[in-house]
Order: structure tokens, then sequence, then C-alpha cells
């Protein structure tokens, strides 16, 4: 891709105390593009996010958004940036007009620009008939529709999206994601989510974190070509031995897991698949079952992030006194 870099993230590493929660991490992010930022928990993706964010300095490294140094030019870098956290920041008791005014003067838009900021931002996040509702009396859906317009309402060429479907039904849910697919085609996107299905629907590109490295950084077109080896549940009720399956081209390992089931890895492209069909009708092994196990991501995530549970080490050690109050704007 040959788009503009709105965010390089250039080996950034993240101490907690002795704890390195981010680990040498390095990628780039270009105009137009939706990524996906996945990991199990305590991997490193909020802390990753906060250090895009400009909300905690980095051990070691550099962060440049829209070519201005987070931590050298950190007003410019953040002009640049919408930020979704996780639980949006709403006032309750405002309305969506009051509110979005309020966010739009945070963001520094000067007066004469306000109203049309705030009519434009509504009117992309589908809230044009909302503006005298007050926030407290909209769904859960529509609050995180104004998240989403507080995010971009000075226009940003990045934004930055935590868990935006999260505690949303499943209508609201695919909602979001429509929305987030449209603004990915004006903003460069970066999506943390742990919902694979989320990636698989709107992002062009995924990165996946573990123990705080980087372990994989992929199109999503390259993630899902055929050629990825993938575990086939398949069911013969004449089975022959498993090496004479093990002999078909394209299956590299066989495992048993009872009389009549096999799980297979194989080349999941359809030539593999129809050998085995083939095969099994010509031997009359009598196929009757054969489900994918999992689909490429989420095989590539669980094969990567595999091994040492994260959730032992959840428990949070003491912050770095050092980094109180970092938020330099
Ligand atoms: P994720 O967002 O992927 O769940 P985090 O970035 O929150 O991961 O955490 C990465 C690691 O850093 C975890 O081991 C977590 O326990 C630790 N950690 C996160 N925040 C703090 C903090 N404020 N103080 C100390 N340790 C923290």
């Amino acid at each position: 891709m040959n788009k503009e870099i709105l965010i390089s993230v250039d080996h950034i590493s993240h101490y907690y105390g002795n704890h390195c929660a981010v680990d040498d991490v390095s990628f780039s992010v270009h105009r137009g593009e939706v990524l996906g930022f996945l990991g199990p928990n305590g991997a490193g993706k909020s802390t990753t996010m906060q250090m895009i964010c400009g909300v905690l300095s980095a051990s070691a490294g550099q962060i440049t958004v829209a070519g201005h140094d987070m931590f050298e030019s950190p007003k410019a870098a953040k002009k640049n940036l919408g930020f979704l956290p996780e639980h949006p920041p709403l006032y309750q008791d405002l309305n969506v007009d009051e509110y979005l005014r309020y966010a739009a003067r945070l963001r520094g838009i000067i007066k004469a620009e306000i109203k049309k900021a705030v009519e434009t931002s509504k009117q992309r996040c589908g809230l044009s008939d909302t503006g005298k509702r007050l926030i407290k009396n909209l769904s859960k859906g529509f609050q995180q529709r104004i998240g989403i317009a507080q995010a971009i309402i000075h226009s940003p060429a990045v934004l930055i999206l935590d868990e935006p479907t999260s505690g949303l039904d499943p209508n609201q849910i695919l909602e979001i994601r429509e929305l987030i697919s449209e603004l990915g085609n004006d903003h460069s996107v970066i999506l943390s989510t742990h919902i694979l299905p989320e990636v698989q629907s709107v992002c062009d590109r995924v990165l996946i974190i573990h123990q705080g490295k980087l372990v994989l950084d992929e199109s999503l077109d390259k993630l899902q070509q055929d050629d990825h080896i993938r575990p086939i549940k398949i069911a013969l009720r004449q089975p022959p031995p498993p090496e004479v399956l093990g002999e078909i081209e394209g299956i590299t390992s066989i495992e048993q897991i009872g009389n009549h089931h096999f799980k297979i890895y194989c080349q999941s492209d359809i030539e593999t698949i129809n050998r085995i069909t083939k095969m099994s009708v010509e031997s009359e092994w009598e196929l009757y079952e054969m489900i994918p196990e999992r689909d490429s991501l989420e095989e590539t995530f669980v094969q990567l992030t595999r091994g040492e549970s994260q959730s032992l080490s959840d428990e949070k050690p003491d912050e770095n006194p050092d980094e109180a109050g970092e938020d330099s704007e």
C-alpha cells in the first residue's frame, strides 16, 4: 500500500515498575486503513493505545501521528487523533447538542465553526434527530454513537476505538460496525477488540500482541487466503487406519478423537477437501461429517497466543510513581 502513513509506532516499550507491559513494538497505519488490534487480556493493548493517544509516555521508542512526534509535540499530534475509550466520558444530564458543543470547545474548535462541526458529526453518526434528547434517556447503542461523534468532532485523521461494541445488543453491534466501516473510508482507524468476527467484518489489517510483543502484523486478505493449515473434524462410518488418511496429499497430521472421528490438520484449499471426499467415496469410508474447527483468524490467534496464561499477570503491580499526571495537553 502506497498511501500516506498516519501513525508510526517505532520500537516503543513501556514498563510499569520492573514489569515490561509493551516490549519493542513497531507498526504503522496508513490513511484509509482500519487496523484491528487484538490480544488476550493483559497482552498490552491498552498500554499501547494509551501511548498512541499520549496519555502514557513510552519508556523507549517514538510515536508520530500525522508526522507530529507524540512526546515532543503532543498538542499537534493529538489534534489529529480522536479517541473513544471503552467507557466514553458522557455527561448524562446534558442533551446531545450540549455535549457535542462542549466536546468541540475542548477540542479547540473556534466558536464560528462549532455549530457546523456538531451537525456534521451528528449526521455522520446517525444522530441528526437526537440533538435535544438527554443522553441518559438514549439507548446504549445511541450513547456509543455519541461517543464516536465526540471522537470525530474535530475531523481527526486518526480514530482510536477501544472495544467500541462492548455491552451492545446484536443489532446495535451491527450498526456500530457499519458506522466504523464507513468512518474507515475517510479516517485511519485503530480498533482494539477481543471479538474476532468484529475484526473480520471491519478491518483491513490485524495486529496481534501477546505478552507485550507484537506477534502478527498481517492483512486480513492474506490471513484468509486458503493456504493456512486448519483443523477439520471429520467422521467416517467405516474409517481406515489413521495412517491411510494421513497419506492423502495436503494433510499434514491427523489425530483420532473417537472410533469414527478424526481431527485432521490440512491445507484448507478446495483441492485438499475434494481429495478427502473423493478418497472417502472411492474407498467406501462413508464420510458423514466434515466441520472446520476454526476459521483462519481464530486459528492464528490461538496458535500465536497459546501458552502461559495472561490472567496470572492481570494483577497490576504498583504504577511507576514517576508517571503520575503525564497528559501533557
Ligand atoms: P490489555 O489491554 O491487553 O488487557 P494492558 O495494557 O492493560 O493489557 O496490560 C498489560 C500488562 O501491564 C498487564 O500485565 C497488566 O497487568 C499491566 N498493567 C496495566 N496497567 C497497569 C498499571 N496501571 N500499573 C501496573 N501494571 C499495569
